[in-house]
């Protein structure tokens, strides 16, 4: 776990070029330090990206937010743009983990990690997401590949990830009480051309829920849910919930979305 070298460029060109061999980016170490003290992963470099200025902060316009990689989860939480145009996005990041995680954590982590149970994926699918990166413009739903999967390539960097603007949108969770993290997460968004429902906590990675979308394009309503049957089949079962379970809950936290869009 000590054993690695530990660098700090100011330029995202240079952080690239740095990230060759066994060496990855750190941004808000909240996932990554842990995994190496475990010895679940081992580099032989941290390239330290939190010091490049052009990759934090939040930029809006009429139709879309963009917010930059290395923004922390409280700084979403508390901005006055997010609040505005997402607000359903500003709650999100809210109600991750703790205050610890929150001040460390970003959104480039978040998404990059693509842990299962993580809540930004679920905002970037529902919300039609653009993932900027040093080389590319990749959508959201080409991005999230499967468990801790990405379509990101060794030493490609996330600049920024770029939301849509919905006309309503809201996040529901039901949360493991300890991590905060998604025992199921439902995101809701009634976009202009679409509406779209992203599920995390369920499956081995988040997934957009087709059967969903398809009844509240018809009825965008709490009831539209109630004659929707989720199996449960290919569900997450483990010590916080069954798979069955988790499908009963999908359909409650839609619901719950629904109401406080
Ligand atoms: C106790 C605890 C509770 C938590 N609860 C929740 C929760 O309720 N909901 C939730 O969603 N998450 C939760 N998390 C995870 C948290 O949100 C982390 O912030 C996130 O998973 C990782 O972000 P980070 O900035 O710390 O990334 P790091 O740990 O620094 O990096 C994670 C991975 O992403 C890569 N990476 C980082 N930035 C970039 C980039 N810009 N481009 C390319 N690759 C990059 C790194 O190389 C590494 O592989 C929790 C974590 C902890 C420790």
């Amino acid at each position: 776990m000590k054993n690695f070298n530990f660098k700090s460029p100011t330029n995202p060109k240079e952080a690239v070029k740095l990230a060759t061999g066994r060496a990855t980016f750190l941004a808000g170490g909240m996932t990554l330090i842990p995994a190496m003290k475990l010895r679940l992963a081992a580099y032989s470099d941290l390239i330290d990206i939190k010091k490049i200025k052009n990759l934090s902060g939040i930029k809006i316009s009429s139709k879309s937010l963009k917010i930059g990689s290395i923004t922390k989860h409280i700084e979403v939480a508390n901005s006055k743009e997010v609040g505005k145009s997402i607000p359903s996005l500003a709650l999100l990041a809210e109600g991750i983990g703790d205050p610890q995680v929150r001040n460390r954590g970003t959104i480039g982590g978040s998404i990059a990690n693509n842990d299962p149970a993580a809540d930004y994926p679920a905002a970037c699918l529902a919300l039609n997401a653009i993932i900027h990166t040093n080389k590319r413009k990749i959508p959201a739903d080409k991005f999230f590949k499967g468990m801790f999967e990405t379509d990101l390539k060794k030493g490609e960097l996330i600049e920024a990830v770029e939301f849509e603007v919905p006309e309503k949108a809201a996040y529901a969770k039901y949360p493991n009480p300890a991590s905060r993290y998604a025992i199921v997460g439902v995101y809701v968004a009634k976009l202009k051309k679409e509406i779209r429902v992203a599920v995390t906590g369920v499956e081995s990675c988040v997934f957009r829920c087709k059967k969903l979308e398809e009844a509240l394009t018809s009825n965008f309503s709490p009831s539209a849910v109630d004659n929707i049957s989720i199996s449960g089949k290919g569900f997450n079962s483990d010590i916080h919930a069954s798979a069955e379970y988790r499908a009963h809950i999908v359909k409650v936290m839609t619901r719950k979305a629904i109401s406080i869009c």
